[in-house]
């Protein structure tokens, strides 16, 4: 079965065509600077990255490209359109409303729309990509994959926030946490490179990309994760703050004259590593610096080890213990120098990493020696597999 995944965001799409069965990807790429000029990058299996600057001015435009790039005679990867057996769509916040995948008609549709309040950046991107997807492909079954679906078995005791509960009732304001069908994948994944069952494991999955969130995940259940109502709550990641007292906001609004929405801007956009080094957001360009003796960067290095290895600890706390400690995304699957300032820290639970294997990057890989208590694995996340895989099985 082909299925197409699409990523929607407010000025990109990002779509990779596979094979569910063979789990190839047949082709990938994205739209850019939809709305502002446009440029697509396409590459099928085995062929040549192109990029072509040409505009789209709506995400209908964008996805009517997607697909002429994916039956071009002379690089495209199907003949037809016909050959796209379904649609599986990212979206972001599925609220409480959405406790796993499922296919999307127009009660979903009103349902994902109901919850945009709580994802104003992203779900109205989410619901642009479906909406063009519907226009160009009439009749082709489409899923929505929420980010938030997986940690929708966390209890109460962890999703609540200690405000007035009435907020709770009226607004769903509570934590929900992100990177779900990440977490879902390779907690699954380091179960089958362990080789013990999903179900009887207690595993903490650390995905450390520019956005970063850890998750707590006993018998193949999410229950607890560090993102909470939006992905601001938690870590230090590239450019947000993750945890900070609340009432920081306030000072900050009273001292530099800003309003909500601009102290809001600043804790998404210019805070987290970003912030603390004046650098970059870029893990490697921190690290690069921190090198070269800056201290800022080397500060921003360790505040964000730190701060893993606290939820970590919290976590195993929660589990009452745990067996496997993942870590995954782009800093996670890359950086041995972050893996092991984090180790260092959990020494106490019994972790203990190989340092020949904690060199690799990028491999399904236990990097824990042999000897350790706790094992350490790298996992590669594949958000857009696991996407394929939901659509796949929601149509078997
Ligand atoms: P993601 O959001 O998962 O795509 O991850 C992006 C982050 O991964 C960026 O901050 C990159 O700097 C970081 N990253 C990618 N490769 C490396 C590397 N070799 N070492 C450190 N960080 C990396």
């Amino acid at each position: 079965m082909n299925i197409l995944v699409i990523n929607c965001g407010s000025s990109s799409l990002k779509f990779q065509l596979i094979d569910s069965d063979s789990e190839q990807v047949l082709a990938k790429g994205l739209c850019e600077r939809i709305g502002i000029d446009g440029r697509l990058v396409y590459q099928a299996a085995g062929g040549e990255k192109e990029i072509t600057e040409v505009s789209m001015p709506t995400h209908t435009e964008a996805v009517k490209l997607v697909l002429d790039a994916l039956i071009n005679p002379n690089t495209g990867a199907i003949k037809s359109l016909e050959e796209i057996d379904a649609v599986g769509h990212r979206v972001v916040h599925g609220g409480e409303e959405f406790t796993t995948s499922i296919l999307i008609d127009e009660e979903v549709i009103q349902a994902v729309e109901s919850v945009s309040d709580l994802a104003p950046l992203h779900n109205p991107a989410n619901l642009i990509g479906i909406r063009a997807c519907q226009q160009l492909m009439p009749g082709v079954p489409m899923a929505a994959v929420f980010d938030t679906a997986f940690h929708q078995t966390m209890p109460e005791k962890a999703y609540m926030y200690a405000l007035p509960y009435e907020y709770y009732e009226k607004y769903r304001v509570r934590k929900y946490g992100f990177h779900g069908t990440s977490h879902s994948y390779v907690s699954k994944r380091a179960a089958e490179i362990l080789g013990k069952p999903y179900e009887s494991l207690k595993t903490i999955v650390c995905h450390l990309g520019n956005g970063a969130s850890i998750c707590a995940v006993k018998n193949g259940k999410s229950i607890d994760t560090s993102m909470g109502l939006s992905p601001l709550e938690g870590l230090v990641m590239g450019t947000r703050s993750g945890d900070v007292d609340p009432s920081v906001l306030e000072f900050v609004a009273e001292k530099e004259n800003l309003d909500m929405q601009q102290v809001m801007n600043v804790l998404n956009k210019e805070s987290g590593v970003y912030g603390i080094s004046g650098v970059s957001s870029d893990f490697r360009d921190i690290e690069e610096a921190a090198d070269q003796g800056n201290k800022r960067a080397d500060l921003a290095q360790e505040m964000f080890c730190y701060r893993v290895a606290k939820y970590v600890g919290s976590y195993a706390a929660a589990m009452n213990g745990v067996d496997a400690i993942c870590f995954t995304a782009g800093v996670g699957e890359n950086s041995g120098m972050i893996r092991e300032k984090i180790c260092v820290y959990l020494e106490y639970l019994g972790v203990k990493l190989d340092e020949e294997a904690n060199k690799k990057r990028g491999v399904d890989l236990v990097i824990s020696s042999s000897d350790a208590k706790v094992k350490v694995l790298m996992v590669p996340t594949n958000e857009e597999l696991a996407i394929a895989r939901e659509t796949a099985g929601l149509l078997k």
